[in-house]
């Protein structure tokens, strides 16, 4: 159990016995299962490229979904659009199966206030520096946070503007539905394609369990990873960084340091070669004129935070 959190409960409810339970195995034990019975499959049966290329168009739609809707547009405001697009953004995010908009939502809001201090719901730094702390921290920080927190963020105390929202409410509403649909796509898309049953099985295992299980795990490396390791370019009072290949992997996501230097940026990669899939998303968006008052790198604002001169 966390030292940190029950030490600070602002802002939190208790979750019951049973909620911590299904979140042990929907977020916790499934992936984890999933992600070596891929790897046994792929070695023993290889994976085809209908099932590659239907688990990677759903990584993709789900990595836009989590970055750009639940993160940067939902939690942090760093742009508005239309009412369609915002639905449809989310509805994506949700498709990820990280839970309901406004209690990912609700967390994140409590993660950046308390960012590595006693209340932040999943630091790496959360069993301290020493012996095996920092082994402790990356898996409470990677997963260990679902099962181990008896409290979870409330939504009335963070998300307010989420729960006036009538679009957010009705994607709240139909979370369970999008769980279903979220394997049920991919596995429908696979049985179309091929005409056929297994064809849909393969699809349900690639392209529904597998794929979650890693759109999990590279989501949450951005907790643990990037407030652990990489390059601290810009002043922050948390631990966050920036990291490439988790980066790479999140659209975006993994320059994580400056997204604290600066959490409403539309932007997270501002420095020079930091590739931002997600803002290059947003900055389509805004060009076909389905966003708008995007909150694009502030200059004085980015050199004033920098703490070193980047490599
Ligand atoms: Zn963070
Ligand atoms: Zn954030």
């Amino acid at each position: 159990m966390s030292d940190m959190s029950d030490l600070d409960v602002r802002g939190t409810v208790p979750v019951s016995w049973a909620r911590r339970n299904t979140y042990l195995v929907v977020l916790v034990v499934l992936p984890l299962l999933a992600l070596p019975a891929g790897a046994y499959a792929a070695w023993g049966w290889g994976l085809g490229l209908r099932d590659l290329l239907i688990a990677a168009f759903f990584y993709t739609v789900n990595i836009f979904g989590i970055s750009v809707g639940y993160h940067r547009l939902l939690t942090h405001r760093a742009f508005k659009c239309p009412r369609p697009v915002r639905a449809a953004l989310v509805v994506c995010g949700a498709l990820a199966l990280e839970g309901p908009p406004s209690l990912w939502a609700a967390e994140h809001r409590r993660h950046h206030k308390y960012a590595d201090l006693p209340g932040d719901p999943h630091s790496p730094w959360a069993h301290g520096d020493r012996g095996l702390g920092p082994l402790r921290g990356l898996l409470h920080a990677q997963v260990g946070w679902f099962y181990t927190e008896r409290r979870r963020s409330s939504r009335a105390h963070w998300v307010p503007d989420l729960l006036a929202d009538p679009d957010i409410r009705r994607i709240d509403a139909a979370y369970a539905s999008l769980v279903v649909a979220s394997f049920l796509l991919p596995a429908a898309l696979g049985g179309l394609l091929s005409w056929s049953w297994a064809g849909f099985w393969t699809a349900l295992f690639w392209g529904g369990l597998v794929r979650y299980a890693v759109v999990h795990h590279v989501t949450w490396s951005v907790n643990s990873i990037a407030h652990r390791f990489g390059h601290r370019d810009f002043t922050t009072r948390d631990r966050s960084t920036n990291v490439g290949w988790v980066a790479l992997l999140t659209f975006g996501e993994g320059w994580h340091n400056w997204h604290h230097a600066d959490p409403t940026c539309a932007r997270h990669g501002v420095l020079k070669g930091q590739l931002d899939a997600s803002a290059g998303l947003i900055r389509l968006l805004e060009r076909l004129g389905w966003a708008h008052d995007v909150r694009w790198p502030d200059p004085a604002r980015l050199s004033a935070r920098l703490s070193r001169i980047p490599s």
